[in-house]
């Protein structure tokens, strides 16, 4: 049986950089990713703010530099502003910094981060449960100090620990088009989008569009209003569309239970 200091379920952002963090202080760290590779299919609108709209932001934040260290590589290109578009077409327009980068690559950098303090990586291998204190997975069990959740909205791991899971999350959709969209991201309101939005989110030559709703207000199917929104806006998807569910009403009020916690969407 594997031991570890700290186990961590997920290699999103959340789990690498936990990860990397637990390995600089000199845990043995093991981190799980069920998927066969790290990011791999993307599933996020891909929009970051500049370092600067995150500090100001959240002005507390120590470990700025170093939580936020990314590569000008991973950032595909720099947006000035948000375009805010009403349902009648009307434009408010945010002056907000950004930039858009590539989310497969983006999490491989932060999971190669953590390897290169000392985590292991451990792809292709799914966390099932908790019992007896002992985490069971699809490669064999494995005993640890402290485990930590991020695995995401659904998380398993906090089920297992008697933690709160997310509720009413969003579902949203997300593909890549080819075209110059300008250095705006553009978000669009109304029943396009029932209690959420769609977006433009623009890249070098290419553009990361997607919608997302509340299944309270909303009739009908995520892919439906994905496929309106597509053809309202001219787009034509030229990767897989893919999707997933939005945390939508902030952290759960308790995130640690014993020797667990949770971290990102868990
Ligand atoms: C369509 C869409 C668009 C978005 N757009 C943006 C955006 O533009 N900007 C932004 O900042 N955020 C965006 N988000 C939100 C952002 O993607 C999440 O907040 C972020 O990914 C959360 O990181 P995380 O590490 O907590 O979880 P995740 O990135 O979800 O990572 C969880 C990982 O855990 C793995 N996992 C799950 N269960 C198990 C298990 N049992 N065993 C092993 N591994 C497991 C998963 O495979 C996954 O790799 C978007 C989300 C969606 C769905």
């Amino acid at each position: 049986m594997d031991e570890v200091d700290v186990l961590i379920v997920g290699s999103g952002p959340a789990g690498s950089v936990a990860a990397r963090y637990a390995a600089m202080k000199g845990a043995s760290v093991m981190f799980l990713e069920r998927r066969p590779t790290v990011g791999v299919p993307v599933r996020c609108g891909e929009f970051m703010p500049s370092d600067e709209e995150i500090h100001n932001m959240f002005p507390k934040l120590t470990d700025m530099d170093s939580l936020f260290d990314i590569p000008e590589d991973l950032r595909c290109l720099n947006t000035v502003g948000i375009d805010l578009i009403n349902p009648d077409g009307k434009v408010t327009v945010l002056d907000f910094n950004g930039y858009t980068t590539d989310r497969d690559r983006f999490d491989q950098y932060l999971a190669k981060r953590a390897q290169e303090e000392g985590a292991v990586l451990s792809t292709d291998h799914a966390f099932q449960k908790i019992e007896n204190g002992i985490a069971r997975t699809s490669k064999g069990d494995i005993k640890y100090k402290v485990i930590i959740g991020a695995d995401g909205p659904g998380s398993m791991v906090a089920r297992n620990l008697g933690l709160q899971k997310n509720r009413n999350p969003y579902p949203a959709m997300t593909a890549q088009v080819k075209g110059d969209y300008g250095n705006h991201t553009q978000m669009f309101f109304g029943g396009i989008a029932p209690g959420a939005y769609g977006w433009i989110i623009p890249k070098d030559g290419r553009a990361n569009v997607g919608v997302g709703m509340s299944p309270k207000f909303s009739s009908g199917s995520l892919r439906t209003y994905f496929d309106k929104f597509m053809d309202r806006n001219g787009l034509e998807p030229v990767t897989k569309v893919q999707g997933k569910y939005v945390p939508s009403e902030g952290p759960i009020p308790k995130t640690v239970s014993g020797n667990g916690m949770v971290v990102g969407d868990a």
